[in-house]
């Protein structure tokens, strides 16, 4: 028999179906995988009992006719969902002893769908930084080249789909997390439009920017995962209500007569594949226009400006009184303090020092207010964009992965390193990153149309 951690997604959902193998033993290939591979540190925490127990409840399940979406398919869930049960930490000391009482809403629709646990993936701490090196539990090695990083935050989701750990795996992006590591590794990568998700139970970096979504070995297979992830959730005030499409149903191969725009902010830097793809687009039918984004150059600063602003609040829950590691002090103060100097990382101090000072009394109009109004710049770059095309169409990440060595010197603050992904994030629109590597960006709620561009971009040989 193949192996069945080589199946994709849909591979697998299709055997299960036809009871060419049960969940019980395709989660079996997938923890005998996790356990070959595991210096590659991809998983913080695996679960292989809950995993099994799910996988066996999932057989059952379809035994009596009950299938759901994802039935008996084993994911791996990036450490910044909250799992009821299940160690939940952000790749921080601060929550390395945190078990979460409640369960995300987006893990919840995917158990209930049927997906099987296997674990929690490795991310950069909080979900800050581009290579997964600023982890409490370590690096993640890059499964291609394991000298080298496999991007992030959404690293270990990243390196556990190329390396065949999952059959698939929840990400969350603030500013580009899921397509930077899926183009270091090669894989996958959607985030859906702002409010698609709910962010309940996803551990909060910047709220105004964090969404969870997926990484795959397809565009078919992440579209499987989101359409069950996406829906309204009372327990966000910012979801959306809106419908959500079957969008695995409509990735129907064509992109004849569509129209996508080439930024040519986006271009300055561009990877070997792109005049190829190019071509390929022009060859299945697409028009393409060049198109103008002239405040993407500032969507970095802006990112960090509000991006930390929005994380000093969100991190200031951690102070070792109700949950998490606490350091004892003489005073209340002092607890604080040794709490969180001993809990927290250099780059997540480094982020909330400078985030206090942005919403500051001065540095909120020097900085803070100067940020949102540029926010609201780049947006009427985007706005401009889809009056004339249907998507936009760049490279995720023109750079190749750098290695550990680099990352541990900062080569994850180079300037190409996501330039090209943060300004979708500024804006909510919905984006993708093809297992190739290139980029597919939409107008907000269009998700249905960024998968299927994608879906295309992977058929490019
Ligand atoms: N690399 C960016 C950062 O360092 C984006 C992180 C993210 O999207 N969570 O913050």
């Amino acid at each position: 028999m193949t192996d069945l951690t080589d199946l994709t997604l849909s591979e697998t959902l299709k055997g299960l179906a036809e009871k060419a193998f049960s969940s019980v033993e395709v989660t079996t290939a997938y923890l005998k995988k996790m356990e070959e591979k595991r210096h590659l540190n991809a998983y913080i925490t695996e679960t292989p009992e809950v995993a099994l127990k799910m996988a066996e409840e999932s057989d059952n399940r379809r035994a009596n006719g009950q299938a759901g979406k994802l039935e008996g398919i084993p994911m791996a869930i990036k450490d910044m969902f909250c799992t009821k049960g299940i160690r939940t930490t952000a790749a921080s000391r601060i929550l390395s002893n945190f078990i979460p009482p409640f369960e995300s809403t987006t893990t919840q629709k995917l158990w209930d769908a049927g997906a099987v646990c296997l674990g929690k993936t490795n991310t950069d701490e909080f979900a800050m930084g581009s290579s997964t090196i600023t982890s409490y539990f370590g690096v993640t090695k890059n499964p291609h080249d394991e000298t080298r990083v496999p991007g992030g935050s959404s690293g270990g989701s990243a390196a556990a789909v190329a390396a065949h750990m999952c059959a698939g795996a929840t990400g969350t992006e603030t500013g580009g997390s899921i397509r930077h590591p899926a183009s270091f590794c090669q894989v996958s990568g959607f985030k859906p439009t702002y409010g698609r998700c709910s962010r309940y139970g996803v551990i909060a970096y910047a709220s105004s920017l964090d969404e969870p979504g997926v990484l795959g070995r397809s565009i078919e297979d992440c579209a499987r995962m989101i359409e069950v992830m996406m829906g309204h959730d009372p327990k966000d005030s910012t979801s959306s209500h809106r419908d959500v499409p079957a969008f695995h149903t409509m990735l129907d191969k064509t992109i004849k007569g569509m129209k996508i725009g080439i930024p040519k902010e986006y271009t300055e830097l561009v990877p070997d594949n792109w005049e190829k793809a190019i071509q390929f687009l022009k060859d299945e039918g697409a028009q393409l226009v060049d198109i103008d984004m002239p405040h993407t150059e500032e969507a970095g600063m802006v990112y960090y400006v509000v991006s930390q602003g929005e994380a000093t609040t969100n991190l200031a829950r951690y102070d070792g009184v109700r949950y998490g590691v606490r350091e004892e002090g003489k005073t209340l103060d002092e607890m604080y303090m040794n709490t969180r100097m001993a809990g927290f990382g250099q780059e997540v101090r480094n982020r909330m020092i400078l985030g206090t000072f942005f919403t500051s009394a001065k540095g909120y109009n020097d900085y803070f207010v100067p940020a949102q109004k540029m926010r609201s710049l780049i947006k009427q770059d985007f706005d401009r964009a889809f009056e004339k095309v249907d998507v936009l169409f760049s490279p995720a990440v023109p750079i190749k992965p750098f290695t550990i060595e680099e990352a541990k010197h900062g080569a994850a603050k180079g300037r190409f390193n996501d330039n090209y992904l943060m300004p979708s994030c500024l804006t909510g629109v919905p984006a993708g990153c093809a297992n190739n590597g290139l980029q597919v960006i939409g107008r907000m709620w269009d998700d249905a149309t960024v998968l299927k561009v994608l879906d295309v971009v992977e058929m490019m040989k």
